[in-house]
């Protein structure tokens, strides 16, 4: 079994990853104190390594980091690993979806997909990476009460094709990018121990 704590303030996350993983093979704990990381990296895999290192120089213990975010194939540049800064600081979960739901107003490619990478950090030498997707189209109408973020606004493909995710979620808990990527760390920790 390994104990990560986990690099990030955000309980729906918190709440997500101890429902994904099974604790007799990872168990996940809050960091006690949260750190103010600049995300500067160009990628997923570097945002989440920054998050990992700075968790892990403060607490000297092994880290789970993740970022992740939403990528519209109509609005490239404006979301993907930018998706928590959309719109501007100072937006809520529900401004941001809203704003994205008015951006995409008569646009007929609505292809998008949620990644979410996670770098498992042991330590300086021992760095492991874990990437899931949930591909999907943004919806028309902000649907839901589930979830967090883009939830409402985001219809995945596998879930039906109708509902957004906010209204699925015990589906989400299974089939998001985040328990895709949560389960290719356990199978992968399992594995190894
Ligand atoms: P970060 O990984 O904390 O940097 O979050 C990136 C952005 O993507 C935030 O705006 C989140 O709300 C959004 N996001 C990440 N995962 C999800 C998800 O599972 N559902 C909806 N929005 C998400």
């Amino acid at each position: 079994m390994i104990e990560l704590i986990l690099a990030s303030s955000n309980t729906h996350k918190a709440e997500e990853f101890s429902e994904l993983f099974d604790s007799k093979i990872v168990i996940v704990r809050p960091a006690t104190k949260k750190l103010d990381v600049v995300e500067d990296g160009l990628s997923y895999f570097e945002n989440a390594l920054l998050k990992a290192q700075a968790y892990y120089k403060e607490f000297k213990t092994p880290v789970l980091a993740d970022d992740s975010g939403l990528n519209v194939q109509a609005l490239s540049e404006e979301l993907g690993i930018h998706s928590a800064r959309f719109g501007g600081d100072g937006l809520t979960d529900k401004e941001r979806a809203l704003l994205l739901l008015k951006k995409m107003e008569g646009k007929s490619d609505r292809e998008a997909y949620f990644t979410c990478v996670l770098c498992v950090y042991l330590n300086e030498k021992e760095i492991f990476y874990f990437e899931g997707r949930m591909n999907g189209q943004v919806g028309y109408t902000y649907r839901g009460e589930g979830g967090f973020g883009y939830d409402p606004a985001f219809i995945p493909t596998d879930g039906g094709g109708e509902l957004t995710v906010a209204e699925l979620s015990e589906w989400k808990n299974k089939n998001s990018h985040r328990a895709m990527a949560t389960g290719l760390a356990q199978k992968f920790f399992s594995q190894r121990s």
